[in-house]
């Protein structure tokens, strides 16, 4: 499936370190099973940092053995656990996570997380000098640089699954239903469903939506007596509520829409195949590149190849949606 790199080695690695961090995603577990496992079977011993930054900056971290990570790769969340952690924003508390990570002798840390994860990360290693990797977890797949997040494929089919039920009454009551999806700054999840499951429009952060234009769609779907059943699936947006204000808007133009916000069952569950077999990857890949000498880098993938993303850019730039898909689900649902 995927094209692993195969690296000359440069560097000796006695301990790493690795850690998940920000929101959850199923597929973290498969990324630390490969990390260990990798990493140990080479010779270099792991330790496991509970709770991401929080964890680290206190020095909550054990030594994991292959048989810890034993019966994971099918469960979602993390056997780490996850945390937001302000005070890894400060550089001091940065230098002092540094320092319990020399103490321990760990010269190598894995990052397991969204942007802002990897943006502290990037930080860590630019002011520590201590090789940092990160892996790109989270649903978003809001990610620059990689095709894939892990845990994306798997919050799209947990979308898509309540979306199909959703679908049946919406089409036994002729009712419209608005699908509130996860993507506070990005509408990939969105994209993804509602090419997946034939919606009717798709709302995103990234673009305007056009209300005019969705009543004018309802109604000439009524005059062809095609029924007026429908799912529109928006995206969260920044703000909380839009799907409330959304279904007002609608109820002001005569529909009567109902609404469905999936919220965190997308964030959990058994992670699918793809994403065990990309996490599995990447973990493998980010031990590789540790050991040939990478630094501040991030692990992921472009046009089915491993690649390497600098952390810089993961943290400067943005993962633009994709329009074209978003015209594409337009022309299909008509
Ligand atoms: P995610 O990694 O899922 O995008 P967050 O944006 O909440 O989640 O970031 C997770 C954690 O990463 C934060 O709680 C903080 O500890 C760390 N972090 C985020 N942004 C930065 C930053 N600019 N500098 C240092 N640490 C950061």
């Amino acid at each position: 499936m995927y094209q692993l790199p195969q690296l000359e080695h440069t560097r000796t690695l006695n301990a790493i370190a690795v850690l998940t961090s920000g929101g959850d995603s199923p597929g973290m577990n498969p990324a630390i099973r490969g990390i260990v496992r990798a990493a140990i079977n080479q010779g270099i011993k792991v330790f496991g940092v509970n709770r991401g930054y929080s964890g680290l900056i206190i020095g909550d971290m054990v030594e994991l053995a292959a048989s810890d990570v034993t019966n994971i790769i099918q469960r979602g969340g993390t056997l780490l656990k996850s945390d937001r952690c302000d005070a890894f924003r400060d550089p001091v508390v940065r230098n002092q996570a540094a320092e319990i990570l020399r103490k321990n002798g760990i010269d190598g840390l894995v990052v397991i997380g969204g942007d802002g994860s990897l943006s502290g990360a990037h930080l860590l290693t630019q002011e520590s000098g201590i090789p940092v990797v990160g892996l790109p977890g989270t649903i978003d797949n809001d990610i620059y640089g990689t095709d894939d997040t892990i845990g994306f494929d798997t919050a799209v089919n947990t979308a898509l699954e309540g979306i199909d039920k959703i679908r049946d009454t919406a089409v036994s009551h002729e009712r419209l239903f608005l699908v509130e999806v996860m993507g506070r700054n990005s509408g990939h999840i969105a994209t993804q469903v509602g090419i997946a499951c034939g919606a009717e429009m798709i709302v995103v952060p990234e673009t305007e939506f056009k209300l005019e234009a969705l009543c004018f769609s309802l109604a000439n779907n009524r005059h062809e007596g095609k029924g007026s059943s429908g799912i529109i699936v928006v995206a969260e947006g920044p703000r909380p509520g839009l799907t409330y204000r959304l279904a007002q808007q609608l109820e002001e133009q005569g529909e009567s829409p109902g609404v469905c916000i999936l919220g965190h069952i997308q964030r959990g569950g058994t992670p699918t195949g793809r994403d065990r077999v990309l996490a599995s990857c990447l973990a493998t890949s980010a031990i590789e590149y540790l050991k040939a000498g990478y630094s501040d880098i991030m692990v992921g993938i472009s046009e089915s190849r491993i690649c390497t993303v600098p952390l810089r850019d993961v943290m400067e730039r943005t993962k633009p949606v994709n329009e074209q898909l978003l015209d594409m689900a337009m022309l299909l649902h008509k």
